[in-house]
């Protein structure tokens, strides 16, 4: 079962957690209690499929949702259409660091990992009552792309995606208006990304919209996301000796959805050694780590965008396990958020956090020359956000081998990538006639009547 991290919504299984996504209480959900893998386990993942590793660390979580061939099913359908048989190959930069690399899904981006199977047991889910639903989503480009590629084309779902119009590159916004199937709805909103989120926000509270249009979120708070991400720390930890030795991770950060992935992982048994948080200059976790404050400041732009965020809805899973699991203690937490604009981690908290997680910052000219020397002195392209992480990792690296999450293609940002290094990265062979694909997209004012008539009126029934 699954609790809400505020206490106060009800207990749910796998299949409605997923389904429901935030708490009533506006919590998110945890497992109630984490299943252990024992050493045994773990060692007989060594030489399995990423497939099969995926089936046996899931399976635990998901309880009677799905059937065990029912579930290998999805899990094969869901990462059939990633361009690299290991599916997240790990590749070495050094004798002691390795890049774990999550994009090679089908938009590019490490949220590929989760939101592939998130639309297959949706699916399944779905067909099994014979319901339908709409998923609204707002995006500043990598979430919007994941998800109209998970769920295009599916059966029981429409898919609408509000981005701000003229504010997110040329390839997120094509792989957004490039697909063609009836029940994916591409929206370029007059506004800017707060807009976009703004009026999502509002669609949910409007219960009588809500309820009508069967309106469903995957964002990242999605517990079912996270799950997904748990399996990648242990395809890459058991490739390098657990669990009969210790490996090291560096996450870059913004939702903390992924880096949370790895505490799920360690707790599960998985023995990570370091956890190391990195952020850009938009260091809210780093400082929270730092002070023990977690306060929020404005947004500064960045060439990482997909981690620019003051609020970090994820960090509330940490937190809520650091208070011992004290849902007042985090509810209490969460009104300061929101009322004063932050606050200070109780003191045996910050504590406990300190211990499970490090942390560190990359500035704007770190995550440049990372990109450039890590090219020049291993031949490989990052990402701004890989680069970020690159950066911090190497202020971590000791006896225990250090794995740095690479979350995005170097094509999906080629300009930063570009400026650091001359070079202008080439989308991979099987997407490369994005730019020639007709576009789809239909242009909304900021005003949310208009947008709920639309989408009232485009929902296939
Ligand atoms: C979403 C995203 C991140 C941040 O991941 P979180 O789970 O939100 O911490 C990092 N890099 C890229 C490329 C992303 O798209």
């Amino acid at each position: 079962m699954y609790v809400s991290t505020r206490g106060l919504a009800p207990a749910l299984d796998f299949e409605r957690a997923m389904m429901t996504g935030l708490a009533a209480d506006g919590g998110l959900y945890v497992p109630e209690a984490v299943p252990v893998m024992t050493a045994e386990q773990i060692a007989a993942l060594a030489g399995l499929s990423f497939e099969e590793v995926a089936f046996r660390v899931m399976r635990p979580f998901v309880g009677g949702t799905f059937g065990d061939e029912e579930f290998r099913a999805l899990i094969d359908a869901a990462y059939g259409a990633f361009g690299h048989a290991a599916r997240v190959p790990l590749v070495q930069l050094a004798p002691n660091h390795f890049l774990l690399e999550l994009f090679h899904g089908p938009t590019l981006a490490f949220k590929d990992v989760a939101m592939q199977l998130i639309g297959q047991l949706f699916q399944a889910a779905l067909a099994r009552t014979g319901g339908r639903i709409t998923i609204v989503g707002a995006t500043s480009g990598d979430t919007g792309s994941a998800a109209i590629e998970a769920f295009r084309g599916l059966r029981g779902v429409d898919v609408f995606i509000l981005y701000p119009h003229g504010r997110v590159s040329e390839v997120q916004r094509r792989q957004m208006t490039t697909p063609q199937e009836a029940n994916v709805h591409a929206l370029a909103l007059d506004g800017d990304f707060d807009d976009c989120q703004a009026a999502l926000k509002a669609m949910f509270a409007d219960r009588d919209f809500a309820e009508g249009v069967q309106l469903a979120g995957v964002n990242s708070i999605n517990w079912a996301r996270v799950l997904a991400q748990v399996v990648y720390y242990i395809t890459a930890a058991v490739s390098l000796g657990a669990p009969h030795r210790p490996v090291s991770f560096t996450v870059p950060t913004g939702n903390f959805g992924d880096i949370y992935a790895g505490l799920i992982a360690r707790r599960m048994g998985l023995p990570i050694e370091k956890l190391v948080i990195a952020t850009n200059r938009n260091d809210i976790l780093h400082r929270t780590m730092v002070t023990g404050e977690h306060r929020k400041e404005g947004v500064v732009p960045s060439i990482s965008p997909s981690m620019d965020i003051q609020v970090s809805s994820n960090f509330e899973r940490a937190l809520f396990d650091a208070y011992g699991r004290d849902a007042h203690a985090v509810a209490a937490d969460m009104a300061s958020l929101r009322e004063d604009g932050g606050f200070a981690v109780g003191q045996g908290a910050i504590e406990t956090l300190r211990d499970w997680f490090a942390s560190g910052r990359a500035s704007e000219q770190e995550t440049s020359a990372t990109i450039a020397r890590t090219l020049r002195e291993t031949g490989e392209l990052l990402c701004p956000h890989s680069a970020v992480g690159v950066h911090v990792a190497e202020q971590h690296l000791g006896p225990t081998p250090m794995v740095t999450l690479a979350t995005a293609h170097p094509a999906k940002f080629p300009d930063a990538v570009e400026e650091a290094t001359g070079i202008r990265p080439p989308l991979p062979p099987r997407m490369a006639d994005l730019y020639d694909r007709p576009e789809r997209v239909t242009q909304v004012p900021n005003d949310l009547p208009t947008l709920k008539a639309l989408i009232r009126e485009r929902i296939r029934p």
